[in-house]
């Protein structure tokens, strides 16, 4: 079998088999397949797809590039949830502790920020102390006394996936459905799951720009996760506008105590405890512990939501923070500059463009523009008023939190442009006005779908 062969028959559009895929996968990692033939081979799948079977085969043979973690000897449903990416999703901190007080254990391997995504890591690192760099013996040590860890992808984990992932950054492969779905899958698998719930997220803020891309998406990892006999659910989520009412690493976990204390922005709430419903609901199929049904799935939500209320939920978090190095006095590093973004006219906030907030934060430092940039866990945009909300002319949209007065001033211009911003858009500026007020509002469902 010669490496070119296979990239031939791909490109013409034919099904590789499973042992092409391994002979591939297998020579990527130990490097005798080189970088330019994983590219070609990138790209051919990039034009011409995969078939579930072949997504199922590129999965399996990526997670078993490396390591895998075996919890077998937790108690509990090993139970995990994965979001494809937004503006201001800091649920996975919320909702960890949440799944673990309901008896799950949760074993959660997680990504940095990616272009203007926000990322789980970066975001649990503006805790002083808090370590996302665990072995696996302290992974697996914080989940048997706590019930839930995050940590990040170690070197041993699908060690194909972080080589693949850096090669498709740069050659134009990475809005590849079967792509995507090897990569996400072959990380979360790895991580010994029974249940997993998928939150593929569609519109300005996530990588899926249309709700039938996100549909495709969902479907593809769903169809893996039951190949490999798991438990998959994928739930479509609208990211047109940023969830909760901040973005930027510090201002999140900020919010994520918020709602740990009963409170907190509703659908950021919502949004948690529906996915944490999922969760369980998956989880009990496996036991047949729950009904199965509407009632069931109301009582689940009511009693999920009381975790939050009475605190259980706030003191496991507390609890896994300190596992992992973390101090809990919850003080944190805050911006030198806290400039108010002000509404030019009465009205309905009507839209608040996640996009641009993304970009606005990335441009203040809260994300990074290249690998290996550090990141100003202080800065973002907070108070951001929800679309629905009404505004009076002079009263804050949003907060900007920075510590750089240049770079305040080409935020203010990123979100609040005094020129037209279909103007801006023809132009290919990266201007516009990230909050749009109008006379009405028409509100668009937040959780769209719910497949597998
Ligand atoms: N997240 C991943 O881990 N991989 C992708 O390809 C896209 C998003």
């Amino acid at each position: 079998m010669l490496p070119q062969w296979i990239i031939e028959k791909k490109r013409e559009g034919n099904e590789l088999s499973e042992e092409e895929i391994r002979f591939f996968i297998e020579g990527f990692t130990n490097g005798t397949i080189p970088d330019y033939q994983m590219s070609a081979l990138a790209m051919a799948i990039y034009f011409q797809g995969m078939t579930p079977a072949e997504t199922a085969s590129l999965t399996t043979e990526m997670m078993l590039s490396g390591e895998t973690i075996d919890p077998a000897s937790l108690p509990g449903i090993k139970a995990d949830k994965h979001s494809t990416g937004g503006i201001g999703d800091k649920i996975s901190l919320i909702l960890a502790p949440l799944a673990a007080v309901c008896g799950l254990t949760v074993p959660m391997i997680s990504g940095r920020g990616l272009g203007i995504t926000g990322g789980t890591l970066d975001k649990l690192e503006s805790i002083p102390g808090y370590r996302t760099d665990l072995s696996g013996e302290q992974f697996l040590q914080c989940l048997e006394n706590v019930g839930c860890a995050i940590i990040g992808q170690t070197a041993q984990i699908a060690p194909a996936d972080k080589k693949l992932y850096a090669l498709r950054d740069v050659t134009g492969t990475v809005p590849s459905i079967p792509l995507i779905t090897a990569s996400i899958m072959s990380k979360k698998l790895a991580e010994g799951l029974e249940t997993l719930v998928l939150d593929v997220k569609w519109g300005k803020g996530a990588f899926m720009k249309s709700r039938e891309e996100a549909r495709q998406l969902a479907q593809s990892m769903v169809d893996v996760g039951n190949a490999m006999e798991k438990k998959v659910r994928a739930i479509i989520t609208d990211m047109n506008a940023p969830l909760g009412r901040a973005a930027g690493n510090a201002l999140e976990v900020q919010e994520c105590l918020e709602v740990l204390k009963g409170g907190g922005p509703a659908d950021l709430r919502e949004l948690t405890i529906e996915l944490t419903a999922h969760m369980l609901d998956l989880s009990n199929s496996l036991t047949g512990s729950e009904l199965r049904s509407a009632a069931g799935v109301r009582k689940t939500k009511a009693g999920i939501s009381q975790c939050l209320e009475n605190g259980a939920a706030l003191k496991k978090f507390e609890e896994m923070v300190s596992a992992q190095g973390g101090s809990t006095d919850w003080k944190f590093a805050e911006a030198a500059i806290q400039e108010p973004l002000l509404a030019p006219a009465d009205g309905i906030v009507t839209a608040v463009d996640a996009e641009l907030i993304g970009k606005a934060c990335l441009m203040l430092g809260a994300g990074r523009q290249k690998t290996d940039d550090t990141i100003d866990h202080a800065v973002g945009i907070a108070q951001m008023k929800k679309p629905g909300e009404e505004v009076k002319k002079g009263e804050p949209l949003a907060v900007i939190f920075s510590n750089d007065w240049e770079k305040l001033d080409e935020v203010l211009s990123m979100v609040a442009c005094p020129v037209c911003p279909e103007q801006c858009r023809r132009e290919g500026t990266q201007r516009g006005n990230a909050f749009e007020l109008g006379d009405s509002f028409e509100p668009l469902p937040l959780i769209c779908e719910v497949i597998g």
